[in-house]
């Protein structure tokens, strides 16, 4: 556990039993130890064929546990209702979840039911995302708020206008000051009287990576001009009143509370200033920001940590608004905030198999025979050899790698000329092998194949960088032995995952037990990629074709087990995602079936076409990835 820092990341869902197994805690710090979940039996119910009890579902796969978003809703609105009652706040705080961290129907429907005791609502950034949050919505609090933000048009702003009709406690914010007369005009047009926010556009900046959207060069919102002439034409319309919410993002992993307040105090003082100016201020909503440790770090000098806790975060927020408004004399507004990464990056774990690791075996040389190989020597390549051989006996180390870097050189050289056979080039390759060894300095760092794409699934690491904890999920109480880096299944020399948290380029690993379980010869060896819960679903891509993973939902449950799988969805089939690319899996079948009705005839009495086109339709629906395992493929047919 301390090599790869649960404790630091983890804390209060994830550490590591006596099993040696990672263990869930899906109530976080409440969570009794009867109620804690060994992920590898997870893994194993879920992979398991159905013959043996299992859910027959191919890896990699996703885990979701409900039980900690749940747990992460309620700390946030515990840590609001904390530092409002404590500092004597006089309006509540009333958050929303911004779909866009992940729109998965049930995780979206989760955040409407476990919130609505408290008003949670919706932020949508888009038409799709507002047609979800419309139709979840509609079981969660009526005083839930659902925020319009992103881009809008015609249909969007007609389609927000909608939901008011519908009684959903919606507020279009106006990110760019066109939108304002859209509003007005289709308001008019539906006879619905909007509620709406405006999005500032801060002069404070957050410096991280996350921060690109802030300042006064950020690429959303209106400037102080704007707003004014936002105001102005409010009231031209006689629609001031209408103007309730603002609004401000900094960006995300905002890194420590000081930059935090700043944000929060300059965007105070434009809520004060609205309110002075007329308008019917209501509620103030900080955006997004609350950031994730995944390193465990505990510090703002890393894009990947932050420097507080949930408590201080609401802390800082309500002191801050306190701060401006209780100097200015306006009644201190409703707190909203946007919090995405915070709330659902804990509740997912992305777990994937490493398959083989690139070792290349024992060296060659023994059973090729030395006379064999000198053979076919040039006279230069034979004074390396010989001069190698002293140099090992006079353990001379930095000769020894001279002259067998020289030797490889020569020998490399003779291949391309045609002069060498491919054993003799193994064999040389063997030979500097051994001698690395040896001398001790060998490459430490093996590559690990996993079952994975990295493109798909960890599509922030390849894009930008971002790094997230990955460790084995069982074999903890063996020491790991072997340095290692991942490599994907993806045909692309970027799907690899080579950095780590703590600024690791290699992972601790364990040797795989009969090189891995690809011919199904060795035990499974299971890594998990943890805090993965926000963005990464979303932003996925589909690049060799890869899909999504297999998905379970887990609940922490008094039975048997400790717990209850409660929804279970193999990942898209090969035909999937060809549909995806607008092929058409079954014509695809089609004029693959006659291809064999026409090549492969049955005349000896064997069913051997028919056995084809099964194989062939197994291809079409099994996953793109390794079938480790997998019921029906080619290869059974
Ligand atoms: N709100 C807005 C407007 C955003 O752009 C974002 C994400 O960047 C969020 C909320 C969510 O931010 P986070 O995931 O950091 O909480």
């Amino acid at each position: 556990a301390l090599l790869y820092r649960v404790d630091g990341w983890g804390a209060p869902y994830f550490t590591v039993n006596s099993n040696g197994d990672v263990s869930v805690r899906p109530h976080g710090v409440n969570t009794l130890p009867h109620q804690e979940i060994d992920l590898l039996k997870v893994v194993k119910k879920a992979s398991d064929p159905k013959t043996s009890g299992g859910l027959g579902l191919q890896l990699p796969l996703v885990v979701r546990f409900p039980d900690v978003l749940k747990d992460r809703l309620e700390s946030l609105q515990t840590s609001f209702n904390f530092a409002i009652q404590s500092q004597g706040y006089g309006a509540h705080y009333q958050g929303v979840y911004p779909v866009k961290c992940n729109q998965d129907r049930f995780v979206v429907e989760d955040i409407v039911k476990f919130g609505s005791g408290f008003r949670f609502g919706l932020e949508a950034g888009s038409k799709p995302e507002l047609l979800l949050a419309m139709s979840c919505l509609c079981k969660g609090s009526p005083d839930a708020l659902l925020v319009c933000n992103g881009f809008k048009d015609v249909e969007y702003i007609s389609l927000a206008l909608v939901a008011r009709k519908l009684h959903l406690n919606t507020v279009i914010v106006l990110e760019q000051e066109e939108e304002l007369d859209i509003v007005i005009e289709v308001s008019n047009k539906l006879g619905v009287r909007p509620i709406i926010g405006l999005r500032a556009k801060l002069r404070t900046k957050h410096s991280g990576h996350f921060g690109s959207t802030s300042g006064e060069k950020g690429k959303f919102g209106l400037t102080t001009t704007q707003i004014l002439r936002v105001v102005k034409k409010l009231q031209q319309y006689e629609m001031l009143d209408c103007l309730q919410l603002l609004h401000f993002h900094i960006g995300s992993q905002i890194p420590c509370t000081s930059l935090l307040e700043d944000g929060v105090g300059e965007a105070a003082q434009v809520y004060c200033e609205l309110v002075r100016l007329g308008a019917c201020m209501k509620v103030i909503d900080i955006g997004g920001g609350l950031g994730i440790d995944y390193d465990g770090s505990k510090s703002q000098d890393s894009d990947i940590s932050v420097a507080y806790s949930l408590q201080e975060y609401a802390s800082a927020v309500v002191q801050a608004v306190r701060f401006v408004c209780d100097r200015k004399g306006v009644k201190h507004p409703v707190i909203c905030s946007e919090s995405g990464r915070a709330i659902v990056s804990h509740h997912s774990i992305l777990v994937f198999e490493a398959v083989s690791t690139s070792s290349n075996g024992s060296p060659q040389i023994a059973s090729l025979g030395l006379q064999y190989f000198m053979e076919k020597l040039t006279e230069e390549a034979l004074a390396d050899y010989r001069n190698l051989s002293a140099a090992a006996i006079r353990n001379e180390y930095d000769a020894c790698l001279l002259y067998a870097e020289q030797l490889k050189q020569r020998c490399v050289e003779q291949f391309k000329e045609g002069s060498l056979e491919m054993e003799q080039l193994a064999a040389v390759d063997g030979l500097c092998e051994l001698v690395a060894k040896a001398i001790g300095i060998s490459d430490p760092v093996r590559t690990y194949h996993v079952n994975l794409s990295v493109f798909t699934s960890i599509p922030d690491f390849w894009g930008i960088g971002q790094l997230f904890p990955i460790m084995p999920i069982h074999r903890l109480d063996e020491k790991p032995v072997v340095k290692g880096i991942l490599s994907d299944l993806t045909c692309d020399s970027d799907g690899k995952v080579d950095k780590f948290i703590g600024g690791e380029s290699s992972l601790p690993l364990h040797e795989l037990e009969g090189n891995g379980g690809i011919n199904g010869e060795g035990g499974a060896y299971y890594l998990g990629m943890f805090l993965g819960g926000a963005y990464e679903e979303a932003l996925g891509g589909f690049h060799n074709l890869f899909g999504g993973p297999s998905v379970v939902r887990v609940s922490q449950s008094d039975g048997p087990h400790g717990f209850a799988v409660t929804r279970a969805v193999p990942g898209p089939s090969c035909g999937d995602v060809l549909r995806v690319m607008q092929h058409e899996p079954e014509l695809m079948f089609q004029t693959l079936k006659h291809r064999v009705e026409e090549f492969c005839d049955d005349d000896d009495g064997s069913n051997n076409s028919l056995a084809l086109i099964n194989g062939l339709a197994c291809s079409f629906n099994n996953m793109p990835y390794l079938a480790m395992g997998a019921s029906c493929s080619l290869t059974a047919a």
